[in-house]
């Protein structure tokens, strides 16, 4: 199976429109970006999306996905569900996971497109292809969110999503242990009212006890990342973890 960042930027993405921060600079210069948030789970050849980024079109292009068999969204915000459509037009009839209450959030703003509704409850594992999915709640004010734990194969992911740094500890009892932590830090420091910092996605880590931990939703708040990553596990766009035997080559190539 492999877990691929497709964006790791927040709302806005980097560099930001109309910013001229050091960061936003640096990017426009030596032409890196940080696209908004989509992850790919892959496994014998199924692709399964975690939130449907409004850079899908590009993200999927680079990576040369053609088909998308499931979506799984964990918030009504824009940066997350956006880009449904962006293979909607190609690819009807996509089977998507969340909770009754995202659904009829998001299905406001997706009236128009016949999507399988696929109404999922907190804690209820459920599976698609041979992959086991739980979405839990987090803590992302004012809407409802979820985070979601990926198991196959003994290993186990976890996605925290959106969230600050308050989320319930039935949902901390689901995150222990994770063989990978993709975890929201919007920023190195500072207080945020719907996501924590890098200190605190990094003691969550040390509390669930992540074996390895990746930052994503990262503002132009961080320096590049030629030097973010000299202080902070930073994640990128594009980058590709792999579990279980067999090469990159093989897990794209089917
Ligand atoms: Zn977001
Ligand atoms: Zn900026
Ligand atoms: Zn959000």
């Amino acid at each position: 199976m492999i877990i691929q960042l497709l964006g790791t930027g927040d709302s806005p993405g980097t560099p930001v429109l109309n910013c001229h921060c050091k960061t936003c600079e640096d990017a426009r210069k030596n032409g890196w970006e940080r696209k908004r948030f989509s992850i790919l789970v892959k496994n014998a050849g199924k692709v399964i999306l975690i939130d449907t980024s409004p850079d899908l079109r590009r993200q999927l292009l680079d990576n040369g996905i053609e088909k998308v068999d499931a979506v799984i969204w964990t918030h009504p915000h824009f940066d997350h569900f956006g880009g449904f459509s962006e293979f909607y037009r190609v690819q009807g009839n996509v089977d998507v996971y969340t909770t009754p209450q995202i659904h009829e959030n998001i299905g406001k703003y997706m009236h128009f497109l016949s999507y399988k509704k696929r109404e999922v409850n907190i804690f209820e594992r459920f599976p698609i292809s041979d992959i086991y999915f739980t979405l839990f709640p987090v803590n992302h004010p004012p809407v409802d969110a979820v985070g979601v734990k990926i198991e196959w194969n003994g290993y186990k992911i976890v996605v925290t999503g959106d969230t600050n740094i308050e989320i319930p500890e039935t949902s901390i009892d689901e995150m222990l242990n994770p063989d990978l932590f993709v975890v929201d830090a919007i920023a190195p420091s500072g207080k945020f009212k719907k996501h924590m910092n890098a200190k605190e996605a990094l003691s969550l880590a040390e509390r669930v006890g992540a074996k390895k931990v990746v930052l994503t939703h990262m503002g132009h708040f961080f320096p590049p990342p030629k030097v973010a990553i000299k202080y902070y596990p930073i994640g990128e766009d594009y980058q590709t973890f792999i579990f279980g035997k067999g090469t990159l080559d093989e897990f794209l190539g089917d």
